[in-house]
């Protein structure tokens, strides 16, 4: 009884719990959180990850990713720096604790925006986040708005096609992810996303309200 009540106690002095986007490269993830953290700026804050990835056209040092070099990642990894770590596509990505903790500082929901080896890893962990899946159509939708972005090289978008088909399967497992919002038409997936939230929404602008 005692127990329970502490560990109540512990998660609301933690602040609200984080929400954990994954889904295939070129799902739509990145446009979907963009949407929400804009009409709600005072509820969501983006972890920040770090990455050995180059930055794309547009994308900013410190606002979408740290970029960093192998060396770098490695260093903070073996300081104990990271939450969790992954390989994907030939890169490293990884959710610093630091980039958690300056969102939480604020009384914001978390975002983080991670693959499924980072699902499977942050289960592992006490972060206790809310986790939603953003799945494509059909693979063919998928793979036309990855060359439509003209982000990757024709390796590079080859990769992500196989890392999403392991992903498709693996997200169908019960229990992996709290909502699945497949983003066909971007309004009716975004307005899927925000029901999905909605408690966790009214409970960050009440608080917020009154303090
Ligand atoms: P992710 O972050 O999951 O890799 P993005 O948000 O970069 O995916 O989306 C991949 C591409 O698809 C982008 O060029 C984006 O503008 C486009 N896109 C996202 N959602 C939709 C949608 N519902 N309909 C059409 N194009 C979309
Ligand atoms: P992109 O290169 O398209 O920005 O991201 C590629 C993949 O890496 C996406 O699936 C994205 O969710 C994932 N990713 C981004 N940051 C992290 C992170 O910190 N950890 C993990 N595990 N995956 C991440």
């Amino acid at each position: 009884m005692y127990m329970r009540y502490f560990s109540r106690l512990m998660s609301a002095m933690a602040g609200p719990r984080p929400v954990v986007f994954s889904g295939p490269s070129g799902a739509g993830k990145s446009t979907l959180l963009k949407k929400l953290m804009k009409e709600y700026d005072s509820v969501f804050g983006f972890s920040v990850s770090h990455t050995t990835r180059k930055p794309r056209p547009g994308e900013q040092d410190g606002k979408d990713y740290h970029y960093v070099t192998r060396e770098e990642m490695q260093t903070g990894i073996a300081n104990g720096e990271f939450i969790e770590s992954a390989v994907f596509s030939g890169n490293m990505y990884g959710t610093s604790k630091a980039a958690v903790q300056d969102v939480q500082a604020k009384n914001l929901i978390c975002i983080l925006d991670i693959d499924m080896q980072g699902v499977k890893n942050i289960k592992t962990t006490d972060l206790n986040p809310i986790y939603i899946s953003i799945q494509p159509p059909s693979m063919d939708v998928l793979e036309k708005r990855l060359r439509d972005r003209k982000t990757e090289s024709e390796e590079s978008l080859q990769r992500r096609l196989n890392a999403a088909k392991v992903d498709m399967e693996i997200s169908k497992e019960p229990g992996m992810f709290d909502a699945t919002v497949i983003n066909d038409d971007l309004e009716e997936a975004y307005q899927q996303l925000k029901q999905a939230l909605l408690e966790e929404i009214n409970v960050v602008k009440k608080v917020n309200m009154s303090s």
